[in-house]
This record gives C-alpha cells, sequence and structure tokens, in this order.
C-alpha cells in the first residue's frame, strides 16, 4: 500500500510551491501533462501553465516531461516549451522515470514526481525512488466505465494519505 501513498496530496498543480520542494532538495521535476496540467482535450499549455512553469524554472528546477500518451499529443503540448519530453512512457514502470533523469542529469534523491494517478503516476515515483511524489486531483475526468473503476480503486489509498496526514496534524498540535 506503501507504494501507492503520494507524498503530497494537492487539489490542483497551483499548490505546488517551489519553496516547498526546495526545502526538500528537489532540483528536477518530472511532471505528466493530462489532467495533471491541462485536461485531455487541451492540446497546449495555457497561460496559467505556462506561468506556473515558469516559476518552477526561475527556481531553479528542471522540468520534464513523462506522458504514457503519444508522441504526437506530447510533441504538440511541448513544442514551444522545449524540455525534454518522453511519450509512450509506460508509467510506472521504472524506466519511465530514469530515463527523464537522465536527460535532465538529476539523481532520484533530487527528483520529484507530479502526477494526477495513483497506480502510475505515483507508483512510478515511488517505484524510482524519487525523492518526492505528489498527486493532484484530476482536473476533467473521462467519464467512461474504466475510468470511474480506476477512480474507485485509488479511493483506500487517498484515504491512507488523509488518515497519516491528520496523525502527524494531530502529533504537531501535541507538540505546540
Ligand atoms: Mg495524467
Amino acid at each position: 500500500m506503501g507504494l501507492f501513498v503520494p507524498d503530497f496530496y494537492y487539489d490542483t498543480i497551483y499548490d505546488v510551491k517551489p519553496e516547498l520542494l526546495k526545502k526538500r532538495g528537489v532540483r528536477c521535476i518530472i511532471l505528466d501533462i493530462d489532467n495533471t496540467l491541462v485536461p485531455y482535450e487541451i492540446p497546449e499549455p495555457t497561460e496559467e501553465v505556462r506561468a506556473w512553469l515558469k516559476l518552477m524554472i526561475d527556481n531553479g528546477m528542471k522540468i520534464a516531461f513523462v506522458s504514457n500518451n503519444h508522441s504526437e499529443r506530447v510533441e504538440l503540448f511541448n513544442k514551444t516549451l522545449c524540455f525534454p519530453a518522453f511519450p509512450d512512457s509506460w508509467k510506472p514502470l521504472k524506466k519511465s522515470c530514469l530515463r527523464a533523469l537522465d536527460a535532465m542529469k538529476c539523481s532520484a534523491q533530487n527528483a520529484a514526481l507530479i502526477g494526477d494517478q495513483v497506480f502510475t503516476d505515483v507508483l512510478a515515483g515511488k517505484i524510482a525512488k524519487l525523492n518526492t511524489t505528489i498527486l493532484v486531483k484530476p482536473i476533467k475526468d473521462k467519464k467512461n466505465i474504466f475510468f470511474r473503476f480506476k477512480r474507485m480503486l485509488e479511493k483506500p489509498v487517498l484515504h491512507k494519505y488523509k488518515r497519516r496526514e491528520s496523525k502527524i496534524n494531530g502529533k504537531k498540535t501535541e507538540e505546540k
């Protein structure tokens, strides 16, 4: 179960602050695209996404896209950004992260992964033993039965995350 529980769980990518990453020693980010940065049907980064990416770069982060989507989608999305990008990456396989780390010349200890799915993104980050694995809520889910089933399977994992967080917060209050 531990392999599925993210280190942090946020509503959106915009809740991920450079200060948090820097404090943890993160210098590079492996980033999912679909439903993490934009919904499936948006082909290019929005101004909001660009601003967030710039904030990360300005704070010294390197970025690589690792997506299980096909190369046309990923290339078009990355066309004006020109980050290292790996489509058809087969997350959660370890090689999906290792190739991106290699491209960024970054070690797993200095890397974070951000994505919207427990069984591909979070698991990939954990298998590759990255410093930090961050889950964000999917922007917009496909409404088919397969996706619903997958989200249903994620529920116990998110429950576990929330229980752990409330334990940590409980302890902090006790210490005060
Ligand atoms: Mg995704």
